[in-house]
């Protein structure tokens, strides 16, 4: 069967563009090489949008705000005031997204990886002809390795679950180099356990979620590993589009894909078949956030646990205007609001990069 849009991987990203197209009337098919829907290592965080955009009834526990540790041992307490986040069940939330596509006619074919496509045609354990090629099968993208559609950074992660603050409201975050360096290590409740990770820039993270658990005096379970994309390829190429990890649409600094992802496929849906203009619009509505996401998380590299304990104290103080402009799918704001309060920062992040 000739199909006018088959899309790689049945994750957030393709069964969100899989709805849509098929609700528009095009023929759409889903090729998805595991034998079920769902993404099992998620933190599953997300914001109102991500909700208002998939109208998901994934969700187990809202989320009020952040204790964030730093190396000095210092905690300090983020909103509180209202609920700034929710976390889904992220295998029931891909379940909901993928049900709504065969609802409106797409057809979902499991356990069909997908390793060759020539012109018009995925070969597999049977041929699927397309007018038009999405992928949206991860970070590590068949689609963009065959249609040479640039290469990726990424971020390892692992995360399992525990039985601490697993009814709480509040996310814990820490930042320290000795525990999680290159990226940060997360407690996030979600009402009945708790899923505790960590990133990092090394790839053998066994050890260091083992500390970790020691750390918390915690018992991790179930514990697997994932990665994260920290930089973005090329959006489209003739009739082949990323969307989703698979472009890099991820915000680099918190590790958070599921808005953009979701976004990315609205978008596409909307232009389908013109590429060009979903590339210029998300890159409009939410590639110049990623970018400073991008440059963020370089500058995040080169400091070690002084910067973090030095950061704190402006975080410490401008407490208030983290719970006025913090967004977590919109981070650059209060960034800005920050700095502008404190231009020093500026000239410590500069000397940061130019020096190391
Ligand atoms: C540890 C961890 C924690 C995270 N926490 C959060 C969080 O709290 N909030 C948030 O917003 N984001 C979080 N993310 C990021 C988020 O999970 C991703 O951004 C999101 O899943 C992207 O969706 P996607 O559809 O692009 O990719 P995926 O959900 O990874 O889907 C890709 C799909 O493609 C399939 N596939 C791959 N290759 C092929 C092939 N060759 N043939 C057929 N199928 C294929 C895969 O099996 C998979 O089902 C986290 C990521 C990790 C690793």
């Amino acid at each position: 069967m000739r199909f006018d849009a088959a899309i790689i991987g049945g994750g957030a990203a393709g069964n969100m563009a899989a709805w849509l197209l098929a609700k528009k009337g095009y023929r759409v098919v889903v090729l998805e090489k595991k034998g079920s829907i769902g993404k099992e290592v998620c933190g599953g965080l997300v914001s109102h949008r991500v909700l208002e955009m998939s109208k998901t009834e994934a969700v187990l526990n809202e989320i009020k705000g952040a204790y964030v540790y730093f190396p000095d041992g210092r905690e300090i307490c983020i909103g509180g005031d209202k609920t700034h986040a929710y976390v889904i069940d992220r295998q029931k939330f891909d379940f909901e997204l993928a049900e709504r596509a065969m609802a409106e006619g797409a057809i979902y074919k499991l356990k069909f990886a997908v390793k060759k496509i020539s012109d018009d045609r995925i070969e597999g354990k049977e041929d699927i002809k397309f007018d038009y090629l999405i992928g949206a099968d991860g970070t590590l993208s068949t689609v963009a390795k065959q249609f040479d559609m640039g290469s990726i950074e990424y971020i390892n992660a692992v995360q399992g679950e525990a039985k601490i603050h697993a009814d709480e409201d509040f996310v814990r975050v820490y930042i320290n180099k000795s525990i999680a360096p290159g990226f940060f290590s997360w407690i996030i409740p979600d009402g009945e356990k708790a899923r505790i990770g960590l990133g990092s820039s090394e790839k053998k993270l066994k050890q260091k979620i083992d500390n970790f658990a020691k750390m918390l005096n915690a018992e991790i379970k179930n514990v697997k590993g994932g990665i994260i994309p920290a930089s973005i390829r090329k959006f489209f190429k003739h009739n082949v589009a990323l969307i989703g990890d698979a472009a890099g649409q991820v915000k680099a600094t918190s590790g958070g894909g599921i808005y953009a992802s979701l976004l990315a496929a609205n978008i596409m849906a909307e232009n389908f078949p013109d590429f060009k203009k979903y590339e210029d619009e998300f890159m409009r509505k939410f590639g110049r956030e990623i970018k400073k996401t991008i440059l963020a998380r370089k500058i995040f590299l080169k400091f070690d646990n002084e910067d973090f304990n030095y950061i704190a104290d402006y975080i410490e103080k401008e407490v208030e205007i983290i719970n006025r402009y913090g967004d977590i799918d919109y981070q650059a704001k209060v960034a800005k609001e920050i700095v502008k309060r404190h231009p020093a920062i500026a000239f410590y992040l500069l000397k940061k990069v130019i020096w190391r």
